[in-house]
């Protein structure tokens, strides 16, 4: 079966189970040694506003700098994180790191956003507001420019995760909903909940731009339906021309795709995303005019 997902990974992934592996009882020893080690670290995919394609925000992603395995992505160890509970000091690196890069990109490009994700397990630890509010502080990033992105399946595993919605909103960052259109849970959480936007998952992109397909009706739907509750829509997963003018046409918010720009380290997504730094003007060959 096609699997979406495995095939948009853009780092080298590992079968923690294989033969020849090193079994997962040393990755999760690993695990413990990795957030000490310095070994993890944030890539960023930019958001575009659509029609005017400009970086509104830089979605952090985790990469893990393992010393034996190189690179590995999230989907093979935030599990293991998740289990071994480990994401909650991990998360909370992810915040502090993010939050501090975002408070620096402000300079050249004030009202830059930054996306964080946060899993269910983050949800369930009592620490998850005092360390958005340590991030917060520590970087003294605007709170309104920090967006939490959480999956359905936090709405669905975490009991009173409405309670800590309302108590992140009231620390003034915004709340988005991840790969929208993939859970099971009921829509009428949609009004109840202290949600800014919502994030359609790629599943839904792949036939988008032929315009008559399934995905394609159902990504219009959606965004009729989230601008109607006063949520901004984000289609992600965006690989061809055709379907971002698709979603720019049905009057989708932002974009986020491979077509746009992948997730790249920090340096170069300064250089390639915000275009920074500047070219030195001397270095033009044209040059304007000084009266
Ligand atoms: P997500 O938040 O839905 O992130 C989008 C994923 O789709 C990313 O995979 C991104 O690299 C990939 N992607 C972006 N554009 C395209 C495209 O045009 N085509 C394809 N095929 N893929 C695209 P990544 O970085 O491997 O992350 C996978 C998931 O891991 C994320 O899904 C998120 O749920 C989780 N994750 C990543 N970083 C963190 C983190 O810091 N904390 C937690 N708790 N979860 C994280
Ligand atoms: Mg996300
Ligand atoms: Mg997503
Ligand atoms: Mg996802």
């Amino acid at each position: 079966m096609y699997d979406a997902k495995r095939a948009g990974r853009t780092v080298a992934t590992f079968d923690p189970h294989a033969t020849k592996g090193t079994p997962v009882i040393s990755l999760e020893s690993d695990l413990h040694t990795a957030l000490t080690g310095q070994e993890f670290e944030l890539h960023y995919q930019g958001l575009f506003q659509a029609g005017a394609r400009h970086p509104v925000a830089a979605e952090a992603l985790l990469r893990w700098r393992h010393p034996t395995r190189g690179l590995i992505s999230p989907a093979d160890f935030i599990p293991l994180a998740e289990s071994t509970g480990l994401i909650v000091p991990i998360g909370a690196w992810v915040l502090c790191e993010a939050a501090r890069q975002a408070a620096r990109w402000q300079a050249t490009h004030p009202g830059l956003r930054v996306n964080v994700n946060l899993s269910a397990r983050q949800f369930w630890a009592p620490d998850l507001l005092q360390h958005v509010t340590d991030a917060l502080n520590a970087s003294r990033l605007n709170p309104a420019l920090l967006t939490l992105e959480i999956t359905e399946s936090v709405l669905l595993d975490v009991p009173n995760a409405a309670e800590t919605l309302e108590q992140l909103h009231g620390l003034g960052v915004h709340l988005s909903l991840d790969d929208f259109g993939t859970g099971y849970s009921s829509l009428s959480y949609l009004h109840r909940l202290p949600l800014h936007g919502l994030k359609i998952d790629r599943s839904f992109v792949h036939d988008l731009g032929e315009g008559t397909g399934a995905a394609a009706k159902i990504v219009r739907a959606i965004i009729l339906m989230a601008h109607a509750l006063k949520l901004h829509v984000t289609v992600e997963g965006l690989e061809r021309e055709v379907q971002v003018a698709f979603v720019e046409a049905v009057e989708g918010d932002y974009l986020q795709g491979y077509f746009l720009a992948r997730p790249l380290p920090g340096p170069a997504f300064e250089q390639q995303v915000l275009g920074w730094p500047a070219p030195d003007p001397a270095q033009l060959t044209h040059r304007p005019d000084v009266p």
